[in-house]
């Protein structure tokens, strides 16, 4: 053990912790470990992972966006026009049109479903439920979980045969090699988030866990030498060596990232968090090596995996223009570009650089993430639905107005860099489930929108097993709905195999005239309501449909889960997965399960 002792007049003699363990060593292999429990829950994930190689172009869409001729088909192209809205009355009653339609594929093959893997079996789904109860907002019972694992396995090395006030090496030695672990699930091209079959940013929460331990570590590492230093007198002398003052660098870096990184400089300044990011990182890890050369590997690694993120960026970026279009119902942008309309999965995202003089001084530096609202091989290409939120999504949707879309010009065109498509539903298949909710507040119908969107394509192609698919949209002004009716509308008259019910609901009272005329919801597959929607009796609704035997193709089936899409803000993500625990447990099992997936807008 050490201790300082002091006589009077003399400078303290400070007796270090001598250990006795390899700590280079000790740390690899506690990282070998680290490495063995990930592919212990990769194994888990086996049987979702080979139930999407059922189809080749599950695993070729999703990686690269490009251009492909289109065929004419079915698909109608829905006219996008802001001003049809309220008087769009393609659907102004009920039409059962579903029943009366026989499915006949292009080549005349019969249907062909999805296999379906459920994410656990059923003896679990209690447990599984429990774990997706929220212990803080956005942050489930299972993630806390993993992240007291994580801790649990580098608290080991923190208190072996160590002590953190007198022994501060080890501490250098546990940040450094968390290193590669920190980028690796930061990167976007996320090679883990690929073998785990879920989105880049669903790892989020372990990039922040480690970083902290990193920070934490190096911090205790640091601060120990100049606690010993300047009790021996020596901290100037020390000081004077380079692969000292190189240490001290680092150590700021690590303080600088982890201050920046908080939720407040996110929400309040994100561009500042990200240049102090990139900066940070920039130097922290040269500093490193310099500190001491044996970290190479550590360093090198975490280097290859941002090269390879950066090289996967380049691949997946495209110069094009886009069409842009402000939606003043909705204070949305509406970007659309026709020139890439393939390459995603319903529900991944693309970030979006503008390059026009119009976004500000240094908007065209500014890259922003936005979920791909249409489908693949749709007639208008891709579609971003971009909501005023800040500055730069502000000068995006003044620029669209500056087209003067709105007076009858032509809609404006900019240059635009789409980087993506990246996020998704990872291994999860929507066509595998017997039904589908998906519940979306403001720009979250997004998502939604392709979803839903994708599930019909497939159900047209005799590759869907859902049998019901519901879409609830919260809304502040029930006049959102106006720009968004011609598309609405279609989605039920194209989804004429599997019926499809949509709900609005708006939670503020109409300034002016109501939007609509009193007998335009006489359809009970589209409708508008005020107040907030109900979402256990959404739940039990589609369960019973999804269980109810018809006589379709589908109800020779077996049954095969629920699946509840939720996009939108955090707290509207939490309340669904929390009605979603509510749901009677064998309600739950005779409909086999029910998954949420969820997108929020935000990490
Ligand atoms: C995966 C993902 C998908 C998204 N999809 C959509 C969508 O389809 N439609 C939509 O309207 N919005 C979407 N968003 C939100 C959208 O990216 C932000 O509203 C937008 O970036 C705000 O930029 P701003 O400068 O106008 O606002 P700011 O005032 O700068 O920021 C407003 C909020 O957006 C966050 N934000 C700002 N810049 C970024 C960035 N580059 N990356 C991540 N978050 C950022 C900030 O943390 C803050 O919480 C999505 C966000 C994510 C993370």
């Amino acid at each position: 053990m050490a201790s300082n002792t002091y006589s009077s007049g003399a400078a303290p003699t400070v007796v270090y912790f001598k250990s006795t363990v390899d700590d280079e060593s000790f740390l690899y292999h506690v990282n070998l470990f680290l490495i063995a429990l990930f592919g212990v829950v990769v194994l888990f994930r086996l049987p979702r992972f080979t139930a999407r190689l059922w189809k080749v172009s599950e695993w070729t869409n999703g990686h690269l966006l490009h251009h492909t001729n289109l065929r004419r088909s079915a698909t109608r192209r829905v006219e996008f026009n802001s001003q049809a809205g309220s008087r769009h009355r393609d659907l102004a009653t009920d039409d059962s049109h579903w029943s009366t339609v026989q499915r006949v594929s292009e080549k005349g093959a019969a249907p062909s479903f999805p296999p379906h893997v459920s994410s656990c079996p059923r003896f679990c789904r209690g447990l599984f439920q429990l774990l997706q109860t929220r212990f803080n907002p956005g942050m489930s019972l299972l993630q806390v979980m993993v992240i007291v694992i994580y801790l649990s396995v580098v608290i080991y090395p923190s208190f072996y045969k160590t002590n953190p006030f007198t022994d501060p090496k080890r501490y250098g030695w546990i940040g450094v090699t968390q290193f590669p672990f920190v980028f690796a699930f930061a990167m976007k091209n996320n090679v883990l988030a690929l073998f785990l079959g879920t989105a880049y940013e669903k790892l989020h929460f372990l990039h922040r866990v480690i970083g902290r331990v990193i920070v934490l570590s190096i911090n205790v590492h640091g601060l120990g030498y100049i606690y010993q230093w300047t009790l021996e007198g020596v901290f100037v002398e020390k000081m004077a060596s380079p692969s000292n003052y190189w240490g001290l660098i680092a150590l700021i870096c690590a303080d600088m990232l982890f201050f920046f990184s908080t939720s407040w400089w996110r929400t309040k300044a994100y561009q500042l968090f990200l240049c102090t990011h990139i900066f940070s990182i920039a130097l922290i890890l040269p500093a490193t090596v310099m500190h001491k050369s044996t970290t190479t590997p550590y360093v090198l690694t975490a280097v290859g995996l941002y090269v390879f993120d950066i090289f996967m960026r380049w691949i997946k970026t495209r110069l094009t223009t886009a069409i842009i279009r402000p939606l003043p119902e909705l204070g949305m942008t509406r970007v659309e570009i026709p020139s890439i309309n393939a390459g995603w999965r319903a529900g991944q995202h693309v970030r979006l650089r503008v390059l026009s003089s119009g976004m500000g001084l240094l908007g065209w530096s500014e890259v922003h993430p936005f979920t791909i609202a249409s489908i693949v091989k749709g007639e208008e290409g891709m579609i971003l639905m971009c909501k005023k939120a800040g500055d730069w999504t502000n000068k995006l949707f003044d620029l669209a107005k500056l087209g003067g879309y709105e007076d009858g010009s032509e809609a404006r065109q900019v240059k635009v860099m789409v980087d993506g498509p990246y996020g998704g539903p990872g291994h999860r298949m929507f066509a595998s489930f017997s039904a589908a909710v998906f519940i979306a507040g403001g720009s979250g119908i997004s998502f939604a929108l392709s979803a839903v969107q994708d599930l019909i394509q497939k159900d047209l192609e005799g590759g869907s097993r859902v049998k019901v698919i519901q879409l609830v949209w919260s809304v502040q002004d029930p006049a959102s709905l106006v720009p968004m009716l011609p598309l609405l509308t279609s989605l039920v008259q194209q989804s004429v195999f599997t019926p499809i019910r949509i709900a609005i609901f708006y939670t503020r009272a109409p300034i002016g005239k109501f939007p609509f005329s009193d007998d335009f919801f006489r359809s009970t597959a589209l409708t508008l309501s005020p107040g907030r929607p109900k979402v256990s009796k959404i739940l039990e609704a589609c369960i019973s449909k999804a269980v109810t035997l018809g006589s379709g193709a589908k109800d020779n089936e077996a049954i095969t889960g629920m699946i509840v899409g939720v996009c939108g803000p955090v707290g509207l993500a939490d309340s669904v997965v929390a009605e979603v625990g509510k749901v009677d447990p064998t309600r739950r099992d005779q409909v086999g399960g029910i998954e949420v997936h969820e997108e929020t807008f935000g990490w």
